[in-house]
Order: structure tokens, then sequence, then C-alpha cells
């Protein structure tokens, strides 16, 4: 389930630097929040909001403590965009 596009103050992806001004939600109805995870449209790194709601680039350790059920939306999110890029 996505939901609606939601702005975001202006952040350079760490992984590929392209800027990014909004985010929608995969599986929730909420605008991103300090903390939140994200995925780079362009590139697809796992990325999360500081407290500015800037991105920064996530450890292989920050993924690997996440809750099981979590880890999997990320890696469901981050298939989708792949594929949706493979049909470019
Ligand atoms: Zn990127």
């Amino acid at each position: 389930m996505v939901g609606p596009v939601s702005r975001t103050p202006l952040s350079p992806c760490p992984v590929c630097d392209t800027q990014i001004d909004a985010a929608t939600a995969a599986f929730s109805m909420q605008s991103p929040n300090p903390g939140d995870f994200s995925i780079c449209v362009e590139c697809g790194a796992v990325l999360r909001y500081d407290g500015e709601l800037q991105l920064r680039w996530v450890s292989w350790e920050e993924l690997e403590a996440l809750p099981l059920e979590l880890f999997r939306e990320i890696a469901i999110a981050q298939q989708a965009l792949f594929q949706l890029h493979r049909k470019r």
C-alpha cells in the first residue's frame, strides 16, 4: 500500500547525491518523522531521517538490529523500486 506524497526539506541522498524533497509512505499514511526509514528513489539506498528530516546513510549493523517485520517491509519496498527501474 502506498500513501500520499509528502514534501520534506531538501536533502541529498548520501549515496548518489540525488536531491530529495518528497516522500511517499509505503506502509502507512503518515508523513516522514525523525527516525523514519526511507529508500532513495534513484539508487535504492536505505536511508533514515535525522532530527531535521535530513537523510543519512544507514549502516548494515543498524539494519541488522531492526525488527524482522520492518526489515522485511524495507526489502519489499526496495524490490518494488528495482522492478520499476527495470521497466524504464
Ligand atoms: Zn540515492
